[in-house]
């Protein structure tokens, strides 16, 4: 069977900014881990993060990897309830992106798999692109 454009969505924190939250001292942090990385506590709860946040840092992609279609930046995005998440901007060029810029997440297409994974297959999961605050964004 040949479909075109065979769709796979990442699973789990990537995609749904889903952390934790320590039940001890309060931490937030994503990705998920065992522990807590301030306290040690293993009492961590699932936290679901807000998709919006700034970017602290970023840099160009200009030799993107094979799947990818560059050049792209990539960024530190400081979430508004504490964690860091790194990903990549969308719809932007460097030139573009400053740091403090506020930003928010957008599902896109990530990269196309090579002939030794699986031909064709389209992996999509979250990006950020710049919020805007003169008109919210436009969602699709
Ligand atoms: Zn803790």
């Amino acid at each position: 069977m040949s479909s075109p454009a065979e769709v796979r969505r990442l699973s789990g924190y990537r995609l749904r900014l889903e952390g934790q939250q320590c039940s001890t001292c309060g931490e937030v942090q994503l990705p998920p881990r065992p522990l807590c990385r301030r306290c040690r506590s293993t009492t961590l709860e699932v936290r679901r993060f807000v998709p919006r946040g700034k970017v602290i840092s970023f840099a160009e992609v200009s030799q993107a990897p094979s799947g990818f279609s560059g050049p792209y930046v990539i960024a530190l995005v400081a979430l508004e309830e504490g964690a860091i998440v790194g990903a990549q901007l969308s719809d932007v060029t460097v030139e573009e992106v400053e740091i403090g810029m506020p930003v928010e997440v957008t599902i896109r297409r990530l990269r196309q798999c090579s002939t030794e994974e699986a031909e064709g297959l389209v992996e999509y999961g979250a990006k950020f692109r710049l919020s805007s605050s003169s008109d919210g964004g436009a969602r699709t």
